[in-house]
């Protein structure tokens, strides 16, 4: 079984894990009712997605 040769130092763990924070997802504004949501998804504030009602949210 292939072992380590050396404990990572902390600063190369450091160094690696840099690159591992989640981004801050991109949003835009729903042009029915303004709430942000994700592009290309169904808006979660009033359920339209390219113009129209794709699903009644109930109120
Ligand atoms: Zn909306």
């Amino acid at each position: 079984m292939a072992v380590p040769k050396r404990k990572t130092t902390p600063s190369k763990r450091g160094m690696r894990r840099s690159h591992d924070t989640l981004r801050v997802e991109a949003f835009q504004e729903c042009p029915n009712c303004g709430e942000l949501k994700r592009p290309h998804n169904l808006c979660t504030a009033c359920g339209h997605y390219n113009g129209r009602e794709v699903v009644a949210i109930g109120a």
